[in-house]
């Protein structure tokens, strides 16, 4: 990552998926800068981009047009170009991310879709427009998006939607020699994680259930990352690569399984 330059958006703290990325990349050379959602989270991103050698931090909320505006006429100033760009945003409100889907009301639906999906698109449009050379666009999903799982509910079809517009995305820019992938991540213990009812259950079963009995860890979707974000991707886009233990390809496990 010599010479490339990015912005990781979604840092909340040290347990963040966007920390376990940024260290990887800054451990391969990459510059970095930071948004962060809010001036409370400043006093905790900004100690965390120090040690990662870099001051650069900008207060964006994504559900604001304007302040995505003024965070990439920053980036540009700082910069001028840029190489890639992680978005590792999610939200919903936490009283439907249990019970029953169906039960969804239309007011969280609307903001859980423009906070977790439109807003990576919004992101894409305004990063192209500093990628002359290429770049790499990333998200983040989970498998909640494919298939039924317990309290996901509306960030669910919220993930399909991201899913969906990763592929979009990749045809409307590849052209341009940019790409644009996710990671699909296995459960892992995060301030976002912990709004979805009964997560440690859904921790637990992923750690019994997929190929590699365990489950994965913020470093190891860094290191995803980082081959997707790298020239080590150039050949990949428009793909959604899990980073979950396996668990995925699991339909059922076999009887004599040992730890049944
Ligand atoms: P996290 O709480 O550390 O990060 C979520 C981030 O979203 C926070 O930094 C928060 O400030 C930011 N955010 C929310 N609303 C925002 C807004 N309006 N403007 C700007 N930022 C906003 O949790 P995380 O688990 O690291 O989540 C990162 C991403 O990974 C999310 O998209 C999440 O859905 C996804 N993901 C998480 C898991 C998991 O098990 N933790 C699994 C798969 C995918």
């Amino acid at each position: 990552m010599n010479g490339k330059r990015g912005l990781i958006m979604g840092l909340a703290n040290d347990k963040s998926i966007a920390w376990g990325i940024a260290k990887a990349l800054a451990e391969h050379g990459a510059e970095l800068a930071f948004s962060y959602q809010g001036e409370a989270l400043k006093k905790r991103v900004l100690p965390l981009a120090e040690r990662l050698g870099t001051p650069q931090v900008f207060e964006c909320d994504v559900a604001d047009m304007a302040s995505l505006d003024q965070l990439f006429a920053d980036l540009e100033a700082l910069w001028g170009k840029i190489d890639f760009v992680v978005h590792a945003i999610g939200f919903s409100d936490k009283n439907e991310l249990r019970g029953r889907y169906v039960d969804t009301s239309r007011d969280n639906f609307n903001m859980t879709m423009d906070i977790s999906v439109y807003s990576f698109t919004a992101v894409c449009q305004r990063a192209a427009r500093m990628m002359n050379d290429g770049g790499s666009l990333l998200t983040m999903t989970y498998y909640g998006a494919e298939q039924v799982m317990p309290h996901y509910n509306v960030m669910g079809v919220a993930k399909a939607a991201l899913e969906a517009s990763v592929k979009y995305i990749a045809e409307d820019l590849g052209k341009d020699g940019i790409r644009c992938n996710a990671i699909s991540a296995g459960p892992i213990k995060t301030l976002a994680a912990s709004g979805i009812g009964d997560f440690r259950y859904i921790m637990k079963w992923n750690e019994l259930n997929s190929p590699l009995r365990r489950n994965v860890t913020q470093e190891e979707v860094g290191k995803a990352a980082l081959y997707l974000l790298s020239d080590l991707g150039s050949g990949t886009t428009g793909e959604n690569l899990h980073v979950d233990a396996g668990y995925h390809v699991v339909g059922m496990k076999a009887v004599d399984a040992p730890d049944i």
